[in-house]
């Protein structure tokens, strides 16, 4: 929480928002019922009772934003939920700004970030919001969902977990679930040809992400292009109560107590918070967390500098407690595979969707992030498997060979001496010598300007908007 508080204060401080921040009471707002979107009249639903909306309307000379979120009354929830919007709005800025800053840039491009929400209402306290983001770039719309569940009277976010018994795979459940309730479609003819749904549908997290708890069903939601490419509407799934079964532990309104556990699932950090008229650099770490993971948190933190993760899923089954630190530092987490075994460009596609989903979901029990990136091992990688794993591949452009090189020196030297803006280093994390020469490198370079940012940050900061199937070499070669 207190980095995101950070980031709002560097946000208003740096002077980014430019003309007009209105925010605006209003009390009718779009509501989602059980039976579908309508508008709600104010105080006449009992859906709205008790929640307003806030407002940010802001305008430059390249972009508007029109950004709706609710507001509950709770002081803690509206906390939350103002910073999520906020998050939005800064993140959008930072793209604007480093846009505005390429080669591409025009004078009469408009960027345009809406952010809009439904209501859906289990009881008085227990309340779900689902956001639509959308973002349009010189008329090229993305449009995203998200949601976020509260119970009010504790004031407590509820995530997907909180709602099921511990060790329960509800995850294999809900996949089985909606797969069913898809089935009972007259397009599932049509959905199953596509080929989609057996990757969206896979039991992690983040194809359940987006949920809702409405007085007898949960309600999933899948965006256009995750189920289906050509059904142009987000499709809905409702799963209801008693088909959940006693593993669920939403019982008359009540919901088990707010575990502080819940809190190692963090947000990722999505948004940058560089300074683009900067230098900045991305140093990452493969084959790890390890015993020397932590010695190399306190340096990163002590230093103030980010760095990337390309975790093994057996190793972060183990070291959950590092890698909830590494995220609470503003690190990322990327995968790796799971266990190192042999070149993904020569496994079979079983052999390969293991190493990856079960490296996911390692990751995935104590992080939440939108999307895990992947670095392959050995960096082997061909464009055929990039499009199978569908998201960034990251590569590196210099490498410390510090495996061999096992000398702090040397392994600070070579970064000293090659480093330049963009750069992506290989390094890894369990080795004692690496770890030891993070402090002569940052110091080093601190001294010449150089950020420690994230490799997602870095090239959102550089106008790079990570792509699926897409490798990444250094924020200058991309292929
Ligand atoms: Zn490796």
């Amino acid at each position: 929480m207190s980095r995101k508080k950070k980031n709002i204060m560097s946000f208003f401080c740096v002077g980014f928002i430019a003309v007009i921040i209105a925010t605006i009471i209003i009390n009718s707002v779009f509501v989602k019922n059980e039976g579908g979107i309508q508008l709600a009249i104010g105080k006449h639903s009992s859906a709205l009772i008790g929640l307003s909306m806030a407002s940010v309307i802001d305008y430059g000379d390249h972009y508007q934003i029109a950004c709706h979120y609710p507001q509950t009354g709770h002081k803690k929830v509206d906390e939350d939920l103002r910073l999520l919007a906020q998050e939005e709005i800064d993140s959008f800025i930072s793209l604007v700004k480093a846009h505005e800053q390429s080669e591409r840039f025009t004078q009469d491009e408009k960027w345009l970030l809406g952010l809009d929400f439904t209501v859906v209402r289990h009881s008085e306290d227990i309340v779900s919001f689902v956001f639509e983001y959308s973002l349009t770039k010189d008329k090229e719309e993305s449009t995203r969902l998200f949601s976020g569940s509260y119970d009010l009277k504790t004031e407590t976010p509820i995530v997907l977990g909180r709602l099921f018994a511990n060790d329960y795979d509800y995850l294999g459940l809900l996949a089985y679930l909606t797969k069913n309730s898809l089935s009972q479609r007259e397009d599932y003819e049509q959905i199953k040809e596509e080929g989609l749904i057996n990757n969206t549908l896979t039991a992690i997290n983040d194809n359940y992400s987006c949920f809702a708890l409405a007085k007898k069903h949960l309600c999933l939601y899948f965006p256009v292009g995750t189920l289906s490419t050509k059904i142009m509407q987000t499709i809905e799934v409702e799963i209801p109560f008693s088909a959940l079964g006693d593993c669920f532990l939403l019982k008359n309104g009540q919901l088990p107590p707010f575990n502080e556990a819940d809190l190692l699932y963090i947000s990722a950090n999505r948004h940058p918070k560089a300074d683009p008229d900067k230098p900045m650099i991305a140093l990452t770490f493969d084959d790890g967390p390890s015993i020397y993971t932590p010695k190399l948190l306190d340096y990163l933190e002590e230093y103030d500098a980010r760095a990337t993760f390309f975790v093994l899923g057996n190793r972060a089954e183990i070291y959950q407690e590092t890698l909830a630190r590494a995220v609470q530092a503003g690190c990322q987490i990327g995968n790796h595979g799971y266990n190192h075994i042999g070149e993904f460009t020569q496994m079979d596609d079983t052999t390969l969707e293991a190493q990856v989903n079960n490296t996911n979901c390692a990751i995935e029990a104590v992080v939440n992030q939108s999307r895990i990136y992947i670095r392959p091992p050995y960096g082997s990688i061909n464009q055929e498997v990039a499009d199978k794993l569908g998201v960034p591949i990251i590569l590196w452009d210099i490498d410390t060979k510090d495996w061999k090189n096992n000398d702090t020196k040397i392994i600070a030297d070579q970064v000293i001496k090659c480093a330049h803006d963009g750069a992506i280093i290989l390094m890894h994390d369990c080795y004692f010598n690496t770890v030891e020469a993070i402090p002569l490198i940052i110091k080093a370079l601190k001294e010449q300007e150089y950020q420690f940012v994230t490799v997602e940050e870095m090239l959102v900061t550089r106008g790079i908007e990570p792509a699926g199937g897409k490798i990444y070499y250094s924020t200058r070669v991309i292929k």
